[in-house]
């Protein structure tokens, strides 16, 4: 007969003694967060089967603190704030890579932009904000011109984040090659798109 083993030494309970999140038992949390992305983004995300397809064409994965299949089964799981304050759901760029490659056609984009609208509407602390500068200088751009006017938008987004070196010779190399149009040119149904953004806009100024 083996000889038991020896018992661990503790000072006291074990969760104490570490900051690993601590299991999620079922039942546990409210799931209301997921029924009302499910509903927002028009997207049933639980036949998900955690194949894994999304994250691996993600070309922004690397910069993510969850990869998107993760970030769907802790959004079932009723893990709201960890989801809300994430880095993915600002970090994903909206390329729609994953609800193409998906075998079962869920629209992760859709996902991720509803999570970052509920994120702001419930005050959720933005794990990126400058990126988050960044979307509202687009969206500035959309309602002001009906188009983005890309070096328009560095300069807004440089003067407030004081980030002024930061990607500099891809805007020199952008601008060597006239990929960057110096003067904004406006769209000629920018009635309509004012129409839009006073409907559903939240930060185009
Ligand atoms: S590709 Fe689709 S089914 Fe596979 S893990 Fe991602 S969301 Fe789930
Ligand atoms: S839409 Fe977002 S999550 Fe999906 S592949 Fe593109 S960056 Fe990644």
């Amino acid at each position: 007969m083996n000889p038991p083993l020896p018992q661990e030494k503790t000072d006291g309970p074990i969760h104490e003694k570490t900051d690993a999140p601590m299991p999620i038992k079922p039942g546990e949390r409210d799931r209301s967060l997921a029924a009302e992305v499910r509903s927002r983004s028009g997207t049933n995300f639980n036949c998900c089967f955690q194949c894994r397809s999304c994250g691996n064409g993600c070309p922004f994965i690397q910069a993510m603190d969850y990869p998107p299949n993760v970030l769907l089964r802790m959004l079932q799981y009723g893990m709201d704030r960890e989801v809300l304050e994430s880095k993915t759901i600002w970090v994903c760029a909206g390329c729609h890579t994953c609800s193409s490659q998906c075998p079962m056609a869920i629209d992760l984009a859709g996902v991720m932009n509803t999570l970052r609208i509920m994120a702001m509407e419930r005050g959720a602390a933005v794990a990126k904000p400058n990126i988050l500068k960044f979307h509202e200088e687009v969206l500035g751009s959309l309602r002001r011109y009906g188009r983005a006017h890309k070096l328009g938008i560095m300069w807004r987004y440089k003067l407030r984040t004081r980030r002024w070196f930061s990607d500099m010779d891809t805007g020199l190399k952008m601008l060597a090659k006239r990929k960057l149009e110096l003067i904004p040119s406006r769209v000629k149904a920018i009635k309509e798109i004012e129409d839009l953004f006073q409907r559903y806009g939240r930060n185009g100024k």
